[in-house]
């Protein structure tokens, strides 16, 4: 899965990355469901032993045009993880108290604690994205922010956070796809949303913001993936492998049980 992995330094040209591509997967999309089902199990364990360790924490970032399978991915992915030591923080318009604070004000108070896995639905990247789009604050003040990101997720890194960052990658004419089903399907409606609409008019700019993004902030300690998102299981699989194969690599131990447990009696 690392073919997925933005190396530092790289420039990245979001046209030349296929949004159907299965690359690092041989099997159909029924074996990669059962695949997914062995990920999601392993990762049940991960992350109970990451709680019970209470050591290491874990912050997840995702970020995608609309209708890219964000929610699809916190429900198929931690599908069977203990709600205790897992938590979804949602970043939505700012609310005035936001506003009135420096923009990593309400991110920094989400972070993973020690034992925690927070997942990020939508980011601080949102202010080098929709805010550059529509242009919410000055030119030269979103400019300065990939540096400030880049320092902000190095101080999560060096106290102990690892970070994961996913773009669901889809493609303009698949997000039309799904938001006719939205409009059509009855159990969809609730998600339409109209300003859907009008973002997706400014796809080529929303584009152009991603990939500074990427290419300006995918780091040694906070590396982007940018997952082929048009198929929902292979999204899925990607995520489940990276968080696999990173949380395997923490080497993570259960704390010692106390001393003399076995001479205890339970009457
Ligand atoms: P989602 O699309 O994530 O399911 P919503 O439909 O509630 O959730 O959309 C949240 C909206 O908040 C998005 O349009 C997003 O661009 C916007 N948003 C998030 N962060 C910011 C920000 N910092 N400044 C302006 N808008 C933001």
């Amino acid at each position: 899965m690392d073919i997925h992995r933005i190396q530092p330094g790289t420039r990245v040209h979001l046209s030349t990355f296929d949004t159907r591509d299965t690359g690092g997967f041989g099997g159909d999309k029924a074996t990669g469901k059962k695949e997914l089902k062995r990920l999601t199990s392993r990762l049940e364990d991960l992350q109970e032993l990451l709680y019970a360790e209470g050591k290491h924490r874990l912050l997840i970032i995702l970020q995608a045009m609309d209708t890219g399978g964000k929610d699809g991915v916190i429900r198929h992915v931690f599908d069977g993880v203990n709600p205790q030591g897992v938590k979804v923080a949602s970043f939505k318009v700012p609310t005035t108290e936001e506003l009135a604070h420096d923009y990593l004000w309400r991110v920094h108070k989400q972070v993973p604690g020690s034992g925690e896995i927070v997942i990020f639905n939508r980011s601080h990247y949102e202010d080098v994205l929709v805010v550059r789009v529509h242009g919410l604050v000055p030119a030269d003040a979103w400019q300065r922010r990939y540096d400030q990101i880049n320092a902000f997720e190095r101080l999560l890194a060096d106290e102990g956070t690892t970070i994961l960052k996913f773009f669901l990658h889809i493609s303009k004419d698949e997000q039309r796809t799904r938001l006719e089903s939205r409009r059509d399907e009855p159990h969809k409606q609730w998600k339409f949303n109209v300003g859907d609409l009008k973002e997706r008019k400014l796809w080529p700019d929303y584009l152009a913001a991603y990939e500074d993004a990427l290419s300006r902030t995918s780091t040694e300690w906070a590396p982007w993936y940018v997952v082929p998102a048009d198929r929902k299981w292979y999204r899925n699989l990607v995520i489940g492998s990276v968080l696999v194969q990173v949380l395997e690599g923490l080497d993570m131990h259960y704390p010692p049980a106390p001393e003399h447990l076995e001479e205890i009696v339970i009457e």
